[in-house]
């Protein structure tokens, strides 16, 4: 493995993760084997036209995703991050989870500085009126926006508060996005193809900065070039290797 860095010796610490940081939880990551849009068209259930089209059938695909992740739990990575952050971060130390997982699997390993670039598989809102809701239901069986139907209006259907194909991301996360990494000095990238933009040049921001980049990936990526450091393994066992020391401390 390359030289490892160990997080107790930075100041502000970025996890910037994809769908491979949630692989060892039994979660399929999008593309490569086994990838999601190997069996799946996303032109059918990830984009807005798609639900225009066929609410029902998009439903239907995130019915699935929602019933597969919550049988999921987070691993020893999610669980490495979220002690960094109960553990490092204090008045003059931060750490951030900027994630392109849907799934809340950061947060249910405790960690609770985490942008969702990419939204939620457990949110919900409305495309007609401002409705907007949290359910953790799997599958979710109430499909029509229940603020719509009050109001006369029994046809609209709820979506799934998350960034498809074609749609732009929060502005508020990119504000904070920009914040998190113009100040780090650490940003690990973890379990991301770097395909998808914006999000794949992300790190970039923080390269310009001055911090290191260590990219967490047993495979090569299109911006593996951009990083310090490569660790071309697993994201539990890489984590463990940079956080181990934790353990040290607290012995
Ligand atoms: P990806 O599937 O493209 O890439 C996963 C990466 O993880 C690969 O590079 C793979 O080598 C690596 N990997 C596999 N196992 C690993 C492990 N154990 N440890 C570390 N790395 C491992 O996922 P991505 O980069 O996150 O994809 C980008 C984004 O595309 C997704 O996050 C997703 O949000 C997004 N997207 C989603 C939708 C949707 O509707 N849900 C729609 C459009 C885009």
């Amino acid at each position: 493995m390359a030289r490892v860095p160990d997080v107790r010796g930075f100041n502000n610490v970025v996890f910037f993760t994809g769908a491979g940081m949630s692989a060892e939880s039994g979660v399929p990551t999008y593309r490569g084997k086994g990838g999601i849009w190997k069996e799946y068209d996303y032109d059918n259930c990830a984009c807005q036209e798609a639900f225009d089209r066929d609410p029902e059938y998009v439903w239907e695909f995130h019915n699935y995703r929602r019933e597969l992740v919550s049988k999921c739990q987070p691993n020893d990575g999610h669980r490495w991050i979220a002690r960094c952050e109960r553990e490092l971060a204090g008045p003059n130390k931060r750490v951030t989870v900027i994630t392109q997982n849907i799934d809340g699997l950061h947060q249910a390993a405790g960690s609770e500085t985490v942008i969702e670039l990419h939204g939620s598989l457990w949110k919900l809102r409305c495309c007609v009126c401002d409705w907007r809701a949290e359910d953790l239901s799997a599958p979710l069986r109430e499909l029509r926006c229940p603020q719509c139907e009050e109001a006369g209006r029994a046809d609209v259907y709820k979506r799934p508060d998350i960034v498809w194909f074609g749609d732009s991301l929060a502005n508020s996360n990119l504000v904070a996005v920009q914040e998190a990494l113009t100040r780090c000095d650490l940003l690990i990238s973890i379990g991301t193809s770097a395909v998808v933009y914006p999000a794949a040049q992300m790190p970039l921001i923080a390269k310009r900065g001055g911090a290191l980049l260590v990219e967490v990936n047993p495979e090569e990526t299109p911006l593996s070039d951009i990083y310090d450091v490569a660790i071309r393994g697993t994201a539990t066992k890489a984590l463990a290797a940079m956080c181990g020391g934790l353990d040290e401390a607290a012995s």
